[in-house]
């Protein structure tokens, strides 16, 4: 069993209780336990250097409070950091501002989670909003694509736009949008298709329904399991449409969380939600205070 990281921290610090300030030859100690656990959680090397420059400029010299332990102390600076760079003033609330429908599309490589995904924020939107969600499938290559969603809103019991065969893409979109404003949809959602690897032909195609669909959210599905690829796919999308935030999945399979921590820090792009499993309900609302929590052990 690995130590957690607190339990690390607090051991350097054990004794020095009542010292004062936080001394530079302790805090380069602490830090470095702080720098092999980030890299352990894979978190991109540029990233965990930037985060340990915050924490020492905060860390040395502070005074140590009488309540605390200057372990302690430190934990809770190394804490207040990790949170801060996971966007913990980020605006995290799905937007609706505009006249309805409001179209969320959602973007991402095959296999990310994507599909479950948006039929996992439709239930949400519709259970807990009160909102009218339709659903789209405009992914027309890969086989059963449109009918996995189709089942996937039956158990939710969420709209989905009928299939037509042999529609493209883009007059799926316009007809999504068609049907939701006729049928009085507060939210349509947009299922693109993804690729194993990104490719021009998908960013192309990506960027010409963004144009067509005019989203108000534009969400990119990442796997929490892939880490720094994570990060690249994220940046790669990002560079042709403007991703409004992220939802990143298998969270339940990622005991480490430093995919998070990269994602937020190198795109800038707030995480949303969060996938915790399979099932259509293992949906979350990303909590930086949570995500700290889980790296920091
Ligand atoms: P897509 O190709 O991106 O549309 O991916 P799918 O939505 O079809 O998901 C691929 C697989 O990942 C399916 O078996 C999903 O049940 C599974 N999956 C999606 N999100 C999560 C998650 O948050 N946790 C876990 N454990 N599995 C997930």
């Amino acid at each position: 069993m690995f130590e957690s990281l607190s339990d690390r921290l607090g051991a350097i610090f054990e004794g020095l209780r009542g010292r004062g300030a936080l001394e530079e030859k302790d805090v380069n100690e602490a830090l470095r336990e702080v720098r092999i656990a980030l890299l352990e959680a894979d978190v991109a090397l540029p990233v965990a250097k930037e985060f340990i420059g915050k924490v020492k400029e905060r860390a040395i010299g502070a005074e140590v409070l009488r309540s605390v332990t200057p372990g302690q102390q430190v934990v809770k600076i190394v804490h207040d950091a990790l949170v801060e760079m996971l966007g913990g003033s980020d605006k995290t609330d799905l937007d609706f501002a505009t006249t309805p429908p409001a179209v969320i599309m959602m973007v991402g490589l095959q296999g990310s989670g994507k599909t479950t995904s948006t039929a996992k924020i439709a239930l949400r939107l519709q259970k807990r909003e009160k909102k009218k969600v339709l659903m789209a499938s405009l992914d027309t290559r890969r086989p059963a694509a449109q009918e996995q969603l189709a089942i996937l809103g039956e158990q939710a019991e969420v709209k989905t736009l009928p299939i037509i065969a042999g529609q493209n893409p883009r007059d799926i979109a316009k007809r999504a949008l068609e049907a939701g404003r006729l049928g009085g949809f507060d939210v349509v959602m947009l299922d693109t298709a993804g690729r194993l690897s990104i490719d021009e032909q998908l960013m192309a195609e990506i960027a010409d329904i963004h144009a067509a669909s005019d989203p108000i959210e534009t969400l990119l599905v990442v796997d929490a399991l892939t880490g720094q690829d994570a990060v690249s796919t994220a940046e790669k999308f990002k560079a042709r449409v403007p991703v409004s935030g992220v939802v990143m999945t298998r969270i339940d399979g990622d005991a480490r969380g430093g995919a998070a921590l990269s994602m937020r820090a190198v795109t800038g792009a707030p995480i949303k939600f969060v996938g915790v499993g399979e099932k259509i309900d293992a949906l979350d609302t990303f909590e930086p205070e949570r995500m700290a929590g889980r790296i920091l052990g």
